[in-house]
């Protein structure tokens, strides 16, 4: 049950099972008609739309790139074994006298065989229709599809009063209805739900918007379906337009939350929507038995607690057994990684919210988030960032930011390097921000009349990229351009991490020189956009300089860039690195290991080799000096690095075994090796061994 707390999309299918149940026993029907009609037409109509957006949702990438085999398969099993468990009640009901073939074909693929058993074919007949849409016409274009079915489903459902008002619309229905029972049946209403739930799938909802929105919306479905009641429009009430934002609201509230998923619990909220119409049977059958019918049937809110007490409890054994007796080997064995990152999430969340906080007022962090998030996962780390509440990602180049976009970042995404002029549509397109580099980019960029959005780089005494900070004038120019559409202007701090005297006054004139400069532009008549100067080391060694935005790169990712300047202790290492023993072997005096036969012991040794090498990110010169840990030690690295593995000697550690863990950046049990020990050890920085990382899983 890994993450099953974090499962919110799980646990509220099963709250939705339970409001099936409320539709189908009625329980406040005796006592307040109205509250029944709230509870049970309105409040409980949001749970088959999300039973749709969570298929959706998981089921995005299966949709896009057409394989919804296994998934089909397994939904007509699931049909066909709840048509033979309700096979007794169709007998004992005697509805199948007087069945035609077509009737009976319509209800398996279709109408189903049962009252609640629409669901299936709805959702078989959804995912077909939208899976082939998509690979037809794209995502996008699949919602006016979507969009143009449920409006013709309204008009046979909580519409139908007023549909059949326009010319023609009576005549269609009545075919339509010929042929179906409802039109949430089959294909008008599921499509449109799994579409959404897909579209969510790479999104980073914004949750204060969706907690407005579904208070909103649900006071909007509210009205309109009371309308529609009270106005006796509704031939069905399964679908309303206002149900479209409230089910986006709310899905785009608990999928923000999502953190796990939980198999059981999916199983368990399926059984009790399948379930329960044989717990109202056996209810039924039961209290007539004991001649109470009064007290547990017509007491409906009673008849209800023990239908869904029933159900649960009948529920959770079925699920008990099937996860127990389930196959197992079905599955494919898990395969160890070869080597491999871990993403501590709560420490780079942690670690952006102690950076946030020594900013001043007015002042925003932007997470750098370039070299695939110093090696971190850019994506990964950009959600993570998006969580907590970042809105502006840098990255270096054109690439970088489309992947963001393209795993659902939104929010402000600069690139911080040169990027071609001949690239200015994709800029548009994904909408990202383009530094310009020096006049000539600007004149470049300009030319190709495609209106982009950038931030102007001034250079303050670095001397690699930006206008020089003298050239106001220039400057000017580019913010007076009518398609570059200057929202920032920035600079670079070169020497912001040395305590040295002459680095000082040299950090202290770039930071005069940039603030003159924005002075001036604004004594102009220009509105500079925002500003910014600081990155990580700007951030805590000269803070609280009046800037838009401050870049932090190496110190959200807990980690110090040199070691010169030690990190603030608050600051925590996001990243481990680890891999495993391939193979271990005894050495004997004379013996030799490794390319170059580098390795020469004088006494017995045992080594191992690791499955790890310089091509994964290991720098070669780590063999002098570098230690990685092992059953919570230290143990050196023995021999030359190779490609894609390395030697370490295991002497007098028992029982080294092919699969141990070994860690080369990261803790394990008292002991830690930091990126910055390699980083020392290698004779370089912290931020060249994080980027360089490239681990080959398997
Ligand atoms: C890489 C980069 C940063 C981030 O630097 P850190 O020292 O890692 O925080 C900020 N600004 C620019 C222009 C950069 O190129």
């Amino acid at each position: 049950m890994k993450g099953a707390r974090g499962a919110k999309l799980d646990w509220f299918r099963v709250f939705c099972a339970v409001l099936v149940v409320t539709i189908h026993t009625d329980p406040l029907e005796s006592a307040f008609p109205t509250g029944n009609l709230i509870l049970t037409r309105i409040i409980a109509r949001i749970a088959v739309p999300f039973f749709f957006m969570v298929t959706g949702y998981f089921l995005r990438d299966a949709l896009e790139q057409g394989c919804l085999g296994r998934t089909l398969k397994k939904l007509c099993l699931y049909t066909l074994a709840a048509m033979v468990l309700y096979l007794p009640l169709n007998l004992y009901s005697g509805d199948w006298k007087g069945l035609t073939i077509g009737a009976a074909v319509r209800d398996i693929l279709l109408d189903g065989t049962f009252y609640h058993l629409w669901y299936f074919p709805a959702v078989i007949i959804g995912l077909l229709l939208v899976g082939g849409c998509v690979r037809l016409l794209g995502w996008k274009r699949t919602g006016i599809v979507v969009s143009l079915l449920y409006l013709i489903g309204l008009g046979g459902d909580s519409w139908y009063g007023l549909a059949v008002r326009v010319p023609g619309l009576r005549a269609f229905y009545d075919w339509l209805f010929s042929w179906m029972d409802q039109t949430r049946n089959g294909l008008f209403f599921a499509p449109m739900y799994l579409w959404l739930g897909g579209s969510l799938a790479r999104r980073e909802p914004d949750r204060s918007v969706c907690g407005i929105g579904l208070l909103l919306s649900g006071c909007a479905v509210f009205a309109e379906a009371m309308l529609l009641h009270q106005a006796q429009i509704c031939r069905f009430d399964s679908m309303y337009v206002t149900l479209i934002p409230v089910s986006l609201c709310l899905f785009g509230l608990l999928s923000g939350a999502n953190t796990g998923n939980c198999k059981p619990l999916r199983t368990f909220s399926l059984l009790v929507y399948v379930l329960h119409p044989w717990c109202i049977v056996a209810v039924r059958f039961g209290a007539k038995f004991l001649g109470l019918w009064g007290p547990l049937v017509e007491n409906r809110v009673v008849h209800f607690l023990l239908v869904c007490v029933m159900s649960i409890i009948v529920s959770a054994l079925a699920t008990a057994i099937w996860t127990h007796f389930r196959p197992k080997n079905r599955q494919p064995e898990a395969i160890p990684d070869r080597a491999w990152l871990e993403i501590d999430r709560v420490a780079l969340a942690h670690n952006a919210m102690a950076l946030s906080d020594r900013l001043p007022q007015g002042c925003e962090l932007m997470a750098v988030v370039k070299a695939d998030g110093y090696g971190h996962g850019a994506v990964t780390v950009a959600r993570t960032l998006a969580h907590t509440g970042v809105h502006a990602f840098a990255v270096a180049t054109l690439d970088e930011g489309i992947a963001l976009r393209r795993g659902g970042i939104r929010g402000d995404i600069l690139i911080l390097g040169e990027t071609p002029p001949q690239a200015v549509k994709l800029l548009k397109q994904y909408d990202l921000i383009q530094t310009v580099v020096d006049s000539v980019h600007a004149r470049a960029l300009e030319n190709t009349g495609t209106p982009i959005r950038v931030h102007l780089a001034v250079d303050t005494g670095m001397h690699r990229l930006g206008i020089p900070v003298q050239d106001v004038d220039a400057m000017e120019r580019v913010f007076a351009s009518s398609t570059l559409r200057v929202e920032g202007i920035f600079s670079h701090l070169c020497a912001a991490d040395s305590r040295e005297e002459e680095d000082l006054a040299f950090t202290r004139s770039q930071i005069d020189a940039f603030f003159h400069a924005v002075d001036a532009l604004k004594a102009r008549g220009v509105a500079p956009g925002k500003c910014h100067l600081q990155a990580s080391s700007g951030i805590l060694y000269w803070p609280g300089l009046p800037c838009g935005y401050a870049r932090a790169g190496i110190a959200l990712y807990g980690v110090s860039s040199s070691g010169d300047e030690p990190l603030p202790e608050t600051l925590r290492p996001v990243l481990s690195l680890r891999a495993r023993i391939a193979s271990v072997r005894e050495l004997l005096p004379g013996d030799s290991a490794g390319y170059g036969r580098d390795y020469r012991p004088e006494t017995p040794r045992k080594i191992a080799a690791v499955t790890i090498g310089y091509a994964d990110g290991v720098p070669r010169c780590y063999a002098q000096g570098g230690q990685v840990l092992l059953r919570g030690r230290r143990v050196p690295i023995v021999g030359r690095i190779c490609m894609d593995q390395l030697l370490i000697d295991v002497t007098g550690i028992p029982k080294v075994w092919p699969g141990d863990t070994v860690t080369l950046i990261g803790s394990d049990g008292e002991e830690t090796i930091t990126a910055m020990e390699m980083a020392r050890v290698c004779g370089t920085i912290t931020n060249e061994i994080l980027s360089r990382l490239h681990v080959r899983n398997r």
